[in-house]
């Protein structure tokens, strides 16, 4: 049977499985480095179905890679399961209402993330079996995707070096295949160590912490002026050092997130915050501890794998029913009046005036958006760590209503609805084509590195993280 009909065939007939394993991850709800429960249902799953599985890698309790078969190519599917917090959030309900004040929510769709790339490895392997194919499947469950960058400690740890394809997705609003443009991101902890003291009896005896972090935040809205148009700085203050205003805080402590396209520009940024960080502590007679808790590569997009994703995504693009648009329809009424007048802008700007108009009118936006080979986008992830060592290839399905804004209550509630599970299933069945032509194509394996090395330009990875780092919760 021809390969894509076989994928859809056999994700179709399997698909309550998968939309049961991705609601139940979604009412885990388990966040960075502790998606024990995420992360056995989909071990568990993957030893049934016949993969050979391998836990607790690289310093991360819950990253796991389940394989099947043996020798060149191998293919790896990407996957993720991590929620965020503050993001609790009833099923189904377009209004704010979490379930849990403060708790957790799959904000980012990672419930459908991880388990299109499982159900994708799987259908793979079927196919594989029933026409007898040479070469290695696997699929990644990579922890900690958010705040934490789980993929670049598997990466440093060696862990896709024999690797020749990876392939990933992400849900949003849009079917896209993605070209380049996720900014590389260093996380930053400054803590402040001063001298506590009666802040009216003895104000002259204490040295502020807190007024460190102040100054050091002031200095670096001042650097904003002067770096990189691209560049993203952002911060919070995780320890003010008290709340009492009547003692002088001894201990204070700031976040930072530095964003640039190149690992490079962020190593510069945080050079010069470095400075400013020691310039604050200088003026208040404090000292600084810097520690750096994560990295994101920028992400080496590949126009060979691009094209084979674009063509699976064509074939596979779904439609919706008259039900489920009245339901995107109540999330695209409940979002702000900025997030729709951007809607616009973006729809316009993404499929070009026309086509932008039309869509901007549906409540799911339908149309495949143009490929746009290199652009600069304002988020991160670590899948651009796995890019800079194997050739990646990487794309997003409609899966919420448009105009959903990442990391939202929006996303949570749509996280078990038909539209995600559609998306989901569209993605696996783009995933495992896609994975089926590398696997049995050499030359297009070639032709995706050779691209990729094109891209790579002579540089080599940049490991952005610095030696001492491990995976740990801050
Ligand atoms: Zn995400």
């Amino acid at each position: 049977m021809d390969y894509r009909k076989f994928m859809e065939e056999f994700l179709e007939k399997n698909k309550e499985e998968f939309n049961q394993i991705s609601d139940e991850i979604w009412g885990y709800a388990e966040p960075r480095f502790r998606e024990y429960k995420s992360s056995k249902l989909q071990q568990e799953y993957m030893e049934k179905a016949g993969f050979s599985v391998k836990a607790d890698l690289a310093g991360e309790e819950t990253a796991f890679i389940a394989e099947y078969g043996s020798g060149k190519p191998v293919i790896a599917f990407l996957g993720e399961f991590d929620s965020l917090s503050g993001l609790s959030q009833e099923a189904d309900v377009p209004e704010h209402c979490p379930v849990e004040p403060n708790g957790e929510g799959h904000g980012c769709g990672h419930n459908l993330l991880g388990t299109a790339a499982l159900a994708a490895t799987v259908a793979l392997k079927a196919y594989m079996e029933e026409n007898g194919l040479g070469g290695t499947i696997r699929y990644y469950g990579c922890p900690a995707e958010e705040n934490a960058g789980g993929k670049a400690y598997l990466v440093r740890d060696g862990y896709f070096n024999d690797c020749d394809i990876a392939l990933t997705w992400h849900p949003g609003t849009m079917n896209r295949v993605t070209g380049s443009g996720s900014l590389a991101n260093f996380r930053v902890f400054y803590t402040f160590h001063g001298l506590s003291s009666h802040a009216a009896g003895a104000p002259h005896l204490g040295r502020s912490a807190l007024d460190a972090v102040e100054l050091m935040d002031v200095g670096v809205n001042y650097l904003r002026e002067h770096v990189i148009s691209d560049a993203r700085i952002h911060y919070a203050i995780t320890n003010p050092g008290g709340t009492a205003p009547n003692v002088v805080q001894s201990e204070a402590q700031v976040l930072y997130a530095m964003r640039a396209p190149k690992v490079s520009q962020v190593k510069e940024l945080y050079e010069r915050i470095g400075k400013i960080a020691q310039g604050a502590a200088l003026m208040t007679e404090t000292t600084v501890d810097i520690k750096q808790v994560a990295a994101y590569s920028d992400y080496i997009g590949n126009d060979t794998i691009a094209a084979q994703l674009g063509e699976n995504l064509k074939y596979y693009l779904p439609s919706y029913t008259e039900e489920e648009k009245a339901y995107a329809q109540k999330f695209k009424e409940v979002i702000t009046d900025l997030d729709k007048a951007n809607l616009r802008s973006q729809a316009i700007r993404v499929f070009g005036r026309e086509v932008g108009l039309q869509e901007y009118e549906k409540p799911i936006f339908e149309s495949i958006a143009p490929y746009v080979s290199a652009s600069v986008g304002g988020g991160s992830t670590d899948v651009g760590d796995v890019s800079w060592v194997v050739p990646t290839g990487q794309f997003g399905t409609a899966c919420w209503a448009a105009g959903t804004a990442g990391h939202s209550w929006q996303v949570v509630a749509q996280g078990k609805s038909s539209i995600a599970h559609k998306g989901m299933l569209t993605a696996a069945k783009v995933l495992a084509s896609t994975g089926y032509e590398f696997l049995t194509n050499p030359e297009l394996v070639e032709k995706a590195k050779k691209t990729w090395l094109e891209n790579l330009d002579g540089e080599t990875y940049p490991n952005p993280l610095p030696p001492e780092a491990k995976p740990e919760l801050w």
